[in-house]
């Protein structure tokens, strides 16, 4: 194995928001910057269209964001990461700008323009060309950090494993080519600290609006090393993806909604209208209202015709281009939808600056779980938390790592597993239907139970590493949602609709690998007798 960049370095693997942001705040210390393809390629936040949340408008304050954020997470939000990073938000908006990011204004140029969106008492969604926003801070940031001096950035490598030293405590990475991992020998990059920015899992799902290389690969190197994960069975469902026949789904912005679109069926009939919040209700709600009509045999629509006519071709550039796309026209005709999965609330345990319960690992963006979304992430709040837990991260390193140089070296050789990744292109047809059906929008025991014994198979049987490596994710999922015996949030059993007290699940790979062989055997004899 070949040793790149000996010693004295930060390695930050992900090149969306999250990762970006963590290596030019982590500035001047050195940075190496791994990301799995060109840089602003397979990422979600290119693909981010509503905006980012922040207080800024004269009837708004920090303390009315954190209040919706407590209220959509339904009861799992921690009220004080909700307050700390509402109260960041303004100077989260403010570093973007001087980063290069140029936000829609009002006609004078002197403010901001606020969007609205589902379950937002305020006008708050800053955005940029209109529905552009992810592309515009992508584009910004890469400038950026393609003339950072401290920043070494190494693009189309994907990180296979972690490298622990002599104490346990994470000391860099390995990762290999992405054109041909075949053949090419894996690098070793030692970093005093690793920053997984490795985004979420929605590719694990065969309808979602994320890359479909978004497979949880952050949270395997993470669980792998025994990091504490949190949260899992919280997987996001957007109500909206628009049915246009491509995978991954595009998405019809919640803003839309935000903007007094309405939600129809077949028949033309509006469902949302007799339940609270109406089509602005939280996304959970709106997800299951309209998987509920899917399930009675009817089409839903994205109704834009006497709302916004043909102004969706100025206010939302983006989505009509996606429709046009796909062969639709949003002027005259509704807009098909569905619900995808989207964001995944649950990821790697993070204390308040971004630190995993293993040392030298941190966690930032979708990948980690801060606390903020709880059971459910109220919408534009996640490009503002990588924001925020960016700066906060950047900041503790720079506060650390001096100590732990002085304290260890890293001439213990370093530990490397055999890698659980592989290739390149993932065979995941196995796994995304079972996700779909029995992890997705609506769950039972029965079901949950099913796909542990599944994926457990996959993850022990499948022919291609990455295979084994995204079996393992579904499984901590499923086994999170397995444990989780009520309905909350973005988590619905059909078998326990009741609410039991607040709490979080925690799970390590150890500890799932131990129930899952359980529940296998206390499924085995059933199986014999069928
Ligand atoms: C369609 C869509 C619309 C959205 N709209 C909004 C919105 O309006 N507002 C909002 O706040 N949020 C929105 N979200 C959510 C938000 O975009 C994401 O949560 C956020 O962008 C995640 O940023 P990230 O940096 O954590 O991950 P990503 O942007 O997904 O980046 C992950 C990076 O990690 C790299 N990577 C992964 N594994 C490896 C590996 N093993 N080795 C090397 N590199 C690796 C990937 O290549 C990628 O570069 C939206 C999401 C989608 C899908």
């Amino acid at each position: 194995m070949r040793t790149a960049n000996p010693h004295d370095r930060v390695v930050v693997v992900g090149g969306g928001i999250a990762g970006l942001a963590a290596a030019l705040h982590l500035a001047p210390l050195p940075v190496t910057l791994i990301v799995a393809s060109p840089l602003g390629e397979q990422a979600c936040t290119p693909l981010a269209q509503g905006g980012i949340a922040a207080a800024i408008g004269a009837d708004d304050h920090p303390a009315l964001d954190a209040a919706d954020t407590l209220q959509a997470g339904a009861g799992l939000s921690d009220p004080d990461v909700a307050a700390r990073v509402a109260a960041a938000a303004p100077a989260c908006i403010e570093w973007l700008v001087a980063q290069g990011t140029r936000f829609d204004r009002t006609a004078s140029g002197d403010s901001l323009i606020l969007g609205l969106e589902a379950a937002h008492s305020r006008r708050r969604i800053v955005h940029a060309d209109g529905d552009g926003t992810g592309r515009c801070v992508l584009d910004a940031l890469i400038h950026t950090i393609r003339q950072a001096p401290s920043i070494q950035i190494v693009e189309n490598h994907r990180v296979t494993d972690l490298a622990l030293d002599g104490h346990g405590a994470v000391a860099g990475v390995v990762c290999v080519s992405g054109r041909s991992n075949e053949n090419d020998e894996p690098v070793l990059i030692p970093g005093r600290a690793v920053v997984l920015a490795t985004g979420g899992i929605g590719g694990l799902y065969a309808h979602t609006t994320n890359p479909l290389s978004a497979v949880g690969g952050g949270l395997a190197l993470a669980a792998r090393v025994g990091a504490v994960l949190r949260d899992l069975e919280f997987v996001q469902f957007h109500p909206t993806a628009i049915e246009a026949g491509t995978d991954p789904m595009p998405l019809a912005t919640e803003a839309l909604r935000g903007e007094g679109v309405v939600l129809i069926n077949g028949r033309g009939e509006r469902f949302m209208q007799d339940i609270p919040g109406a089509e602005l209700a939280p996304r959970d709600v709106v997800a299951r209202a309209i998987f509920a009509q899917i399930g009675a045999g009817e089409r839903v629509f994205l109704d834009t015709r006497h709302v916004l006519g043909d102004r969706i071709t100025s206010r939302f550039p983006g989505v009509t281009a996606l429709c046009r796309d796909a062969g639709l026209d949003p002027v005259r005709d509704p807009i098909p939808v569905r619900p995808a999965a989207h964001y995944h609330m649950g990821g790697i345990k993070v204390d308040d600056q971004g630190r995993s319960s293993v040392e030298g690992l941190w966690a930032c963006g979708e990948v980690a779980s801060t606390g903020l979304h709880g059971a459910n992430r109220l919408a534009s709040n996640s490009l503002l938390e990588a924001l925020a837990y960016a700066a906060s991260i950047a900041d503790a390193i720079k506060g650390t790592v001096s100590q732990r140089l002085t304290e260890r070296s890293l001439s213990p050789p370093l530990d490397t597993r055999p890698s659980l990744f592989g290739q390149l292109t993932p065979d995941l047809q196995q796994i995304r239907p079972i996700m779909d059906r029995q992890v997705g929008v609506l769950r039972d025991g029965a079901g949950l139970q099913d796909a542990i014994g599944r994926l457990r198979a996959l993850m022990r049987n499948g022919r291609a590493a990455e295979v084994r490596a995204a079996g393992m994710v579904g499984l901590m999922i499923a086994m999170s949602a397995y444990r989780r015996n009520e309905s909350r949030g973005a988590h619905q059993r059909l078998d326990h609709l009741e609410l039991r007290p607040e709490q979080h699940t925690e799970i390590t790979l150890g500890q799932a690998l131990r129930l899952a062989a359980e529940i296998d055997e206390t499924a085995a004899p059933a199986r014999r007798v069928a």
